[in-house]
């Protein structure tokens, strides 16, 4: 057997005493730290190669979740991503006394959203829905996990046409959370025409009309972040 390198019990408790609140890390991302642990520096090598949908298996999340907590990790200065091999990611992980000796507490990283697909992924549809806490983004009707839906904003059958469209069509800027009388009721109109439409027939006030304007453009503008790191 290979012998450690670094005090066990020494990491472990470093890690629940100092680096879980200073950095801080989510439970996920607590879990992930202690599977590469074990992955590297228990068998006396900083660096491993892994693939992030093995590494969700492992961590019963999906791919796209355990790519994200990684992502947060790195910003959070616990590993670095070394580069890209056959066998996924290379990742060099750092011991917590090295992480607490550089700093410890970088600035809260911000996740490059504008790189996700937020359809595709189950972990980050619901980011989408917890974002708009549970109400219909156009007609403001409560919703529940069984009625809530995902609408685009501007339209696949847009996008599709336009240059850079696919990419911006899953974008957390084009959708929201919304209920199906309004999924359907939209279908290819524009979302301004829409919300227009329901002013008109009585479902928003004036107030909310306008307001509801100003979040069509503040979703535009990317101001209506979702969260990652939330519980899932
Ligand atoms: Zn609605």
């Amino acid at each position: 057997m290979k012998s450690l390198s670094f005090d066990l019990a020494q990491a472990c408790r470093d890690v629940e005493d100092r680096l879980v609140p200073r950095l801080p890390l989510s439970l996920l991302e607590r879990a992930v730290y202690y599977h590469l642990l074990r992955h590297s520096h228990l068998e006396s090598r900083r660096r491993l190669a892994l693939s992030m949908a093995r590494l969700g298996r492992t961590a019963r999340v999906s791919g796209a979740a355990a790519r994200i907590a990684v992502h947060s990790l790195a910003q959070k200065g616990a590993l670095r991503v070394v580069g890209v091999s056959k066998r996924g990611h290379v990742l060099e992980l750092r011991l917590p006394g090295q992480i607490l000796d550089a700093g410890g507490a970088p600035p809260p990283p911000k996740p490059d959203l504008d790189s996700l697909n937020f359809f595709e992924e189950r972990e980050l549809r619901w980011a989408i829905h917890r974002r708009d806490a549970g109400r219909c983004f156009y007609c403001r009707r409560k919703l529940n996990a069984r009625s809530r839906m995902l609408d685009h904003v501007q339209p696949q059958a847009v996008l599709r046409c336009k240059r850079g469209g696919m990419r911006r069509m899953h974008s957390y800027r084009n959708l929201v959370s919304c209920c199906p009388a309004c999924n359907y009721g939209k279908r290819e109109s524009p979302a301004p025409a829409f919300l227009r439409k329901l002013y008109r027939s009585g479902h928003l006030d004036r107030e909310e009309f306008s307001e509801r304007l100003r979040a069509l453009r503040s979703l535009a503008l990317g101001k209506l972040r979702p969260v990652l790191d939330a519980p899932m």
